[in-house]
């Protein structure tokens, strides 16, 4: 399929070798030093990275969700950090404001996002998350502006977005019914963000709480339908997860690649672990489960590109890849036996950051009440 289309051939290479030469040498010390990757996120936006499924009339590269799933595979090969900092912008926020904003929404912002500004999703607060219908932080309308007023928890990329997607109930008798979109500038006074999380994975991405206090915005700040956030939150989800699936991927891969090359070269018993038929029937099996998650990662990618129905595809490569990141990498750790429990190699932090893989944007739990129900089962 790839070798048919010469502008995926391209978009991944573009991708490999940037992830290659500029994210793989900072991802151990992002890990140990909690740090965000400014320097990176600031190259992604100069080589075009971060807006690969933006139409190009908004200074986009114009690609689809799978050239955007390609080069997502590669980051997250050797950084699962840096990833998923690109999935909440690209996947997640920029195909939201193409998809609901009008015309001069996407005129003023998604230039921007092309260019410098990181985009952040907030839906999740400490009592709302896989029910995220509950939420409690509130938009009131004030003449031409509205009020927004609450607590979003869990925010990726917050403190260094310049815009965030913010989830608000504009209708507290109406539940899921009553719930707006709004864009929200980082520099809105009343808008703050909070010490960052303590992470076991993922630890050079910033995930911290927003807070809005008396947060006034324009109406024209209104994302899509006044009262229609919720589907808009769930569609944007539905891209999301194609996303976090090739970010789950990228991570199984990356533990496999990096496996591959240490069994080659450390020898026990006269021989390299590689001559091991152990070792070679788990990698064979290994890769094959892996390429299996990547053809739902794909399928799904290619549903929506042919702009049919496709969140339970979604779903499911999302429930799959998560579930094989975190089998391939634990397993890839015992290959390496001690070795791999230390920091000295990349598998220990592959085998941490997919844990998180299984938990946002829908845990697997929600995923399996996304695919069941699609099934007809009630
Ligand atoms: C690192 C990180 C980054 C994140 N980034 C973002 C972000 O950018 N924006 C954002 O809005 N949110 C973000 N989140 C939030 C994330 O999406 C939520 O944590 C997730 O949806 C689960 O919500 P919760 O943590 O409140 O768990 P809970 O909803 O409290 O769930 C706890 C457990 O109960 C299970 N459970 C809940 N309901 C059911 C049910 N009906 N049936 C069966 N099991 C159920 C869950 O599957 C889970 O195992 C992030 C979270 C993390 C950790």
């Amino acid at each position: 399929m790839l070798e048919e289309r010469p502008e995926y051939v391209l978009i991944r290479k573009l991708a490999r070798e940037f992830a290659q030469k500029e994210v793989r040498p900072l991802a151990a010390e992002l890990d140990r030093t909690e740090r965000f990757p400014t320097e990176t996120v600031e190259k992604l936006f100069q080589i075009g990275l971060l807006g690969i499924n933006c139409p190009s009339a908004y200074g986009g590269q114009g690609g689809d969700t799978m050239a955007y799933v390609l080069a997502l595979e590669e980051i997250a090969k050797v950084c699962a950090a840096t990833a998923v900092i690109c999935s909440v912008h690209g996947g997640l926020c920029m195909d939201l404001l193409n998809s609901y904003g009008t015309e001069g929404q996407k005129q003023l912002w998604l230039p921007r996002m092309n260019r410098d500004t990181l985009c952040a999703f907030a839906l999740t607060e400490p009592d709302a998350g896989t029910d995220a219908s509950m939420l409690s932080t509130t938009a009131v309308r004030d003449g031409a502006a509205y009020t927004l007023n609450g607590c979003k928890t869990f925010i990726t990329n917050a403190g260094h977005a310049g815009l965030y997607i913010i989830l608000a109930s504009t209708d507290r008798s109406r539940g899921a019914r009553g719930i707006t979109a709004f864009l929200v500038p980082a520099d809105t006074p009343g808008l703050s963000v909070g010490k960052p999380e303590e992470k076991m994975g993922i630890r050079g991405s910033s995930t911290c709480e927003v807070v809005l206090e008396n947060c006034r915005v324009p109406e024209t700040a209104v994302l899509g339908r006044i009262n229609g956030g919720f589907r808009l939150a769930l569609s944007g989800l539905d891209c999301g997860r194609i996303g976090i699936g090739a970010q789950a991927v990228g991570i199984a891969q990356g533990a496999i690649d990096e496996t591959i090359r240490y069994v080659n070269t450390r020898f026990q018993f006269g021989k390299p672990l590689s001559r091991m038929q152990n070792t070679q029937f788990v990698l064979a099996s290994l890769q094959t489960r892996t390429d299996a998650a990547r053809l739902l990662v794909w399928r799904a990618a290619a549903l929506r590109d042919a702009g049919r129905p496709y969140g339970t595809e979604a779903a499911m490569a999302k429930l799959f890849a998560s579930e094989i990141a975190n089998e391939v990498t634990r397993a890839c750790v015992q290959l390496f036996g001690g070795y791999g429990y230390t920091r000295s190699y990349p598998v220990e932090r592959m085998m941490r950051d997919a844990k998180i893989t299984e938990l946002y944007e829908g845990t697997s739990e929600a995923q399996k009440m996304v695919i069941s129900r699609a099934m007809g089962v009630r």
